[in-house]
């Protein structure tokens, strides 16, 4: 927090922040890490109006640090850029509005099995969501459509569609001004994969498409363009590997792999598939001019997600990528097709678990030569130690199971 007397000196010197303390991969005895602000990200934040918002670049003498999140989208909009493209992107980043006293769903009331789109559930939360709205929309985000989503307690506010460090940025922003008015109200906001065990979780999809100036070039006649299949050749087939980076927590693979729900569908893909407009595959093709990857989720970082678009994706163009093997008819429901049948044959699995996914990422060198060897050496130190520490966290279900062997 910098008092408005000192935005000139922290303008011209950065903020500064050990970096030890950030989860970048640093020891205690590194030198200061600067945050210097992108003037063009503010935002004066309406309902605190003396405040504002503003994203930054993290640098450590002089140099900007590789492994932090906005720096491995920004190498990969260079590149992008280099190549003559702007990915655009759009982000639905699902929450569940929850009691702040006990973490159940704030709304006692919000019991149907299936509540999607429930007008009298989204009116008891009216005042909280219209809040959120005006506040998105004083800062000019453009939304267009909130609704009760797939599970009691749950919700999804939609706006339009940017150039990808826009949304990442605008993503922050959203999830930490829901965070905020939340409590304001009196509740808890959560944006965790699978917080409850009985319905679905928080995905944040994504929804993609490249631009050369005013023309989108993955816009084709029926379906997407070639390019666009290329590219999305190179999403799917690195999609096992980078499941770690798009859903990077120990409670992600409840989510992907967990029970059924009481909706009846978990609305999350557990293989590497894709169709036209069909929600059980993990890339769907609602229009001819994008695709939307339905597999990260609320823990997904949001620079990393479009990071993970365009270096797998300029991937996919560079090696002609082929999406047409793991593709379905737009009529197949993905979660009728049972283990082990013949319609599977080719298509990969995502990981059962992080420690998995995090093994599949390590061991895919073009991600790492895509991403950078610095980012990569430090994420899957982060999810390894994550990793270690569920494993020694001595759980109720153990005791249930062992108690008596
Ligand atoms: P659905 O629930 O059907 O997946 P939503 O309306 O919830 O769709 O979200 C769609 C997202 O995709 C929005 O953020 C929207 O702005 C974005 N979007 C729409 N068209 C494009 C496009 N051409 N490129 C990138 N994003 C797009
Ligand atoms: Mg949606
Ligand atoms: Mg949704
Ligand atoms: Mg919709
Ligand atoms: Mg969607």
């Amino acid at each position: 927090m910098v008092p408005s007397s000192a935005i000139k000196q922290i303008q011209r010197d950065g903020a500064g922040f050990a970096p030890a303390a950030t989860w970048l991969d640093f020891g205690p005895h590194a030198a200061d890490l600067l945050v210097m602000p992108d003037a063009s990200t503010l935002l004066q934040v309406p309902f605190s109006p003396e405040l504002a918002v503003v994203m930054g670049d993290c640098f450590i003498e002089g140099k900007e640090v590789a492994q932090s999140p906005r720096a491995v989208l920004k190498a990969q909009i260079a590149e992008a850029q280099k190549r003559g493209y702007v990915l655009k992107s759009g982000v639905e980043a699902e929450f569940f509005i929850l009691s702040a006293q006990n973490d159940s769903i704030s709304d006692e009331r919000d019991i149907q099995s299936k509540p999607c789109y429930d007008a009298q559930s989204m009116m008891r939360r009216y005042a909280l969501l219209a809040d959120i709205v005006k506040t998105l929309n004083a800062c000019d985000f453009g939304v267009y459509q909130t609704d009760h989503e797939d599970a009691n307690g749950q919700f999804e506010i939609n706006w339009h569609y940017r150039d990808c460090l826009t949304t990442a940025d605008q993503h922050v922003f959203f999830k930490w001004a829901v965070k905020t008015l939340a409590e304001r109200h009196g509740f808890r906001a959560t944006f965790m994969p699978r917080p409850f065990s009985n319905l679905s979780g928080n995905g944040c999809h994504i929804h993609c498409s490249l631009w050369s100036g005013e023309k989108n070039v993955f816009e084709g006649k029926e379906s997407i363009s070639d390019l666009a299949l290329q590219f999305l050749g190179g999403v799917l087939a690195k999609a096992p590997s980078f499941c770690a980076v798009t859903n990077p927590t120990v409670n992600s693979y409840k989510r992907l792999n967990g029970a059924a729900t009481a909706s009846g569908y978990t609305w999350s893909p557990n293989r590497v598939s894709w169709s036209g407009n069909n929600r059980s595959h993990m890339v769907r093709v609602p229009d001819n001019d994008r695709f939307e990857l339905r597999l990260a989720d609320g823990a997904v970082n949001p620079y990393l997600l479009p990071a993970l678009m365009m270096a797998c994706g300029f991937w996919g163009i560079d090696t002609k990528a082929d999406p047409a093997k793991c593709s379905f008819p737009a009529n197949v429901n993905m979660y009728e097709i049972p283990d082990g049948s013949p319609k599977l044959e080719g298509i990969a699995s995502l990981p059962r678990n992080l420690i998995d996914a995090t093994r599949a990422l390590e061991s895919d060198k073009d991600l790492s030569a895509l991403l950078g060897a610095d980012f990569m050496r430090a994420f899957i130190k982060l999810q390894k130690l994550e990793w270690a520490d569920f494993s020694a966290h001595l759980s109720t279900w153990e005791l249930m199971q062992t108690l008596d062997c």
